[in-house]
């Protein structure tokens, strides 16, 4: 049966900041971020750290959900599906992406039911041990699922009748997206290459298949957020969202975003080091003309829609 709690899902091809979002909108009285949730035993296996600071295994909350709900840690339940690796899941599973294409939601109909049975029952699970451990933050109406893979928002939209699922798409420049690939990573000049390519390949039939499956959803419960609006005006963007998801708030105060107790699972490195927001353009210093010109034109339908101008 349907209760009255909404799954807010963020969708986007990673690298988009899609974690402070999620931080951002979990300091907000009715809101609780669970993260990346069907990483959870994935992480589990390799003893991440949750968001409270410790390893997965020693923090209370999530050791508390795993013995109500054992089979939690199982990297192969059907709550962790599409969820491969460490990194994330895989781009290409042709099987999957056809009934998307198609627009048929109807798939292997017992998996699916199995899928959306755990989810809920991790859902749920989840906001029993909100209650028990932090009544202070309750009632929790918005729960944040920030696992960002399409794959999983598809079917989560199977499971609307267990509970109301929005979705927020969060977009970046193309430019930004590619830098923060680069970063870190050592290229040679073919491989170079081959790598941007690769890269903005992703960007644009990620953002399509995103954009496709959000159609699906009605307009009021679909929601496209750009990286750089965030940051470098998180208080109104976050407004027009709590707006959106029809919650009262008297004000906010970002100052404090950091202090309510959180356990979300995986994300960006922002997740563990303090301090304000900070907006990351590195990438205008850091791309030579020549690739920032490219990857603009590249990206070019899809980087129009978002807004995005080749001068930057
Ligand atoms: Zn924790």
């Amino acid at each position: 049966m349907k209760n009255d709690l909404t799954i807010l899902y963020i969708a986007s091809t990673g690298r988009t900041g899609s974690t402070i979002l999620e931080m951002l909108l979990h300091a907000i009285d009715g809101c609780w971020s669970m993260g990346e949730v069907y990483a959870l035993a994935m992480e589990m296996k390799r003893d991440a750290l949750c968001g409270c600071g410790v390893p997965i295994s020693s923090c209370n909350f999530w050791s508390q959900l795993i013995s109500d709900l054992p089979w939690l840690k199982d990297i192969e339940a059907p709550y962790a599906r599409f969820r491969d690796t460490f990194e994330g899941g895989k781009f290409f599973r042709i099987p999957e992406l056809i009934p998307i294409i198609q627009g048929d939601l109807a798939r292997e109909k017992t998996r699916d039911e199995l899928f959306c049975l755990q989810n809920h029952l991790l859902f749920q699970g989840l906001l029993r041990l909100v209650n028990r451990f932090y009544p202070e933050y309750c009632p929790v109406r918005v729960l944040i699922d920030s696992s960002k893979d399409f794959y999983r928002l598809n079917h989560l939209s199977l499971c609307r009748d267990k509970f109301t699922l929005k979705v927020i798409h969060m977009v970046r420049d193309p430019r930004g997206y590619l830098f923060s690939n680069m970063k870190g990573k050592n290229i040679n000049n073919i491989n170079r290459f081959y790598f941007i390519i690769r890269i903005l390949t992703k960007y644009v039939l990620e953002n399509i298949i995103i954009e496709r499956i959000c159609k699906y959803f009605p307009s009021s419960s679909r929601y496209r957020l750009r990286y750089e609006d965030l940051v470098l005006n998180p208080e109104k963007e976050l407004i027009q969202i709590i707006n959106w998801l029809g919650i009262q708030l008297d004000k906010i105060d970002l100052n404090q975003f950091r202090e309510k107790d959180n356990h979300a699972i995986a994300g960006n490195i922002t997740r563990h080091i303090s301090g304000k927001i900070v907006y990351d353009d590195a990438w205008t210093k850091g791309l030579s003309s020549s690739i920032k010109q490219f990857s603009f034109l590249f990206t070019l339908p899809v980087a129009s829609r978002y807004g995005y101008k080749l001068k930057e």
